[in-house]
């Protein structure tokens, strides 16, 4: 049984014995129901800290998945708010249960496709892409963010990353690779199994 005994997310368990929610961003993969879209822990970490979230600021998580980054976005204050966008009404729903199971039940979710979807959401001022990524998405953030808005964005394919490397070369902000790997049986003995290489890009609009 959880409870939430302070405004700042500190998760007690009643009787001790139970799981305690970690204070620190990149919180384990399995606080978060998924159905196996969700951004893993060591890249959620590295996203957070460069969405650099300040007191007071407004997230759009585009492309909600499970929800994860919103969630760990408000857990970091409370004076924080999000917005996450996910068109599939399954995804939708889940992102809502594990808001609410991990005390970030104000993150509203919007069920809808960006950049359609945008148009009518509070003013952000950080935007983390982590699906949806297309040419018509970054034109309407371009066109539309005010100046000054953080925008971070993680592509996995090699189409979303032609179009990071092409955004970064006209606008600026940096790319960073990611690539992790991680151990695993081979054989009776071990080997390093890599996971895809993430490309980020973050900007200041
Ligand atoms: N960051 C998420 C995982 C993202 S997976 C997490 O940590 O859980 C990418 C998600 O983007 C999928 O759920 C997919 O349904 C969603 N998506 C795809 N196209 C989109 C669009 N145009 N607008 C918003 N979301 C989109």
């Amino acid at each position: 049984v959880l409870a939430f005994a302070h405004p700042v997310c500190v998760a007690l368990t009643v009787r001790g014995d139970g799981p305690v929610l970690p204070l620190a961003t990149g919180r384990p993969d399995d606080w978060f129901e998924s159905d196996g879209q969700i951004t893993k822990r060591p890249v959620r970490a590295l996203t957070l800290s460069a969405l650099t979230p300040r007191p007071f600021e407004h997230l759009w998580d585009i492309g909600g998945g499970s929800g994860s980054i919103g969630i760990e976005w408000l857990l970091c204050d409370p004076t924080l708010s999000a917005s996450t966008i996910e068109p599939r009404a399954d995804r939708a729903a889940r992102i809502a249960a594990n808001a609410a199971r991990l005390g970030a039940e104000r993150l509203r979710v919007i069920e809808g496709r960006a950049p359609e979807a945008l148009a009518e959401l509070e003013r952000p001022d950080a935007v983390f892409i982590g699906g949806g990524l297309s040419r018509a998405l970054l034109d309407w953030l371009e066109a539309h963010l005010p100046s000054g808005t953080r925008v971070v964005a993680n592509a996995v394919t090699l189409e979303s990353e032609a179009l990071l490397a092409e955004v970064q070369a006209r606008l600026g902000g940096e790319l960073l690779r990611i690539e992790l790997s991680s151990t695993q049986p081979l054989g009776a003995r071990r080997g390093w199994k890599a996971a895809y290489p993430i490309v980020q890009w973050s900007h200041v609009t």
